[in-house]
């Protein structure tokens, strides 16, 4: 089994194109698992929904749920909450879809999970976090630790941040259910050594963690179209599992054409400020 994890396009063919490719070049991928934002923010929308279709009809199925921005796209959120960079970017966005890229945004679910889907593996998808997948950020240990804890499934892929990193919780234990309780923060005299502690670490190129029974993961693999940890080429993740049953995650990132996107950008008219990130991956 070999799967791309994207996660926040937004828009941004170029940088999806060079990903597939990226991913590809490893051999034939048997999914590409989409955690939302497919739109927003950048020149091309309609161009990544028929990226995905085509990735799609050409064999390969996609698995993608939905992000805070393509809800806005199709009006089932209001843009009132967004930064007003974020709305001029949205009214864009939904001034130029097409009928039929709006039909593909507005069926996405909110979460997709192996519980249900047994191609999905031991893992749970989300854009936000499990607890509300359209809004939340998984910015802390603590919302890492009850997002493992509120799942049917040992780990949890989430996006929305645009940052590619990981939470890790060790445990001796089967996947069984985690209680709020169990959480420790490392500073308790009561600390038992055995109790659960979650640790973050950031991915970068080439990292590659271990899909292990013994540690539940909540992976973010970054943001293809808009990346925000400081590096301007996009990210993603490769899971493989190898015919003796090892399953790892690899963190990729890929260069792509930033002036090209920009030049489109301008061109359309995006914010200004929305042009000059791309190139600081901020
Ligand atoms: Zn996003």
């Amino acid at each position: 089994m070999r799967c791309a994890i994207i996660s926040d396009i937004h828009g941004n063919y170029d940088a999806l194109e060079r990903v597939i490719v990226d991913a590809m070049s490893f051999g034939s991928l048997d999914a590409i698992w989409c955690l939302g934002d497919i739109v927003g923010y950048g020149p091309n929308p309609n161009e990544c929904v028929r990226a995905l279709q085509e990735c799609a009809l050409e064999g390969t199925p996609v698995h993608a749920v939905a992000g805070n921005h393509d809800r806005a796209a199709t009006g089932r959120i209001s843009i009132a909450d967004f930064n007003p960079d974020a709305a001029a970017a949205a009214r864009w966005t939904i001034s130029t879809l097409t009928a039929e890229t709006r039909v593909y945004l507005d069926g996405l679910p909110e979460r997709l999970d192996g519980t249900t889907f047994p191609i999905l593996d031991d893992f749970t998808l989300v854009h936000g976090t499990p607890h509300d997948p359209i809004w939340d950020y998984m910015d802390s240990h603590a919302v890492a630790f009850a997002s493992l804890a509120e799942i049917g499934t040992p780990h949890c892929l989430v996006g929305h941040t645009h940052r590619a990193e990981y939470y890790s919780l060790h445990h001796s234990g089967d996947n069984g259910p985690l209680h709020s309780s169990d959480h420790r923060s490392g500073h308790d005299d009561d600390h038992d050594p055995d109790s659960m502690e979650i640790a973050l670490a950031p991915f970068s190129h080439g990292t590659t963690v271990a899909v292990d029974p013994g540690i539940r993961l909540v992976a973010n693999p970054g943001s293809v179209g808009q990346p925000r940890d400081g590096l301007s080429t996009a990210s993603y993740l490769l899971f493989e599992t190898t015919v003796d049953g090892q399953r790892s995650l690899q963190s990729r990132r890929v260069p792509y054409n930033i002036d090209d996107v920009q030049r489109k950008m301008r061109e359309a008219g995006l914010p200004s400020r929305l042009i000059a990130r791309l190139r600081h991956g901020q």
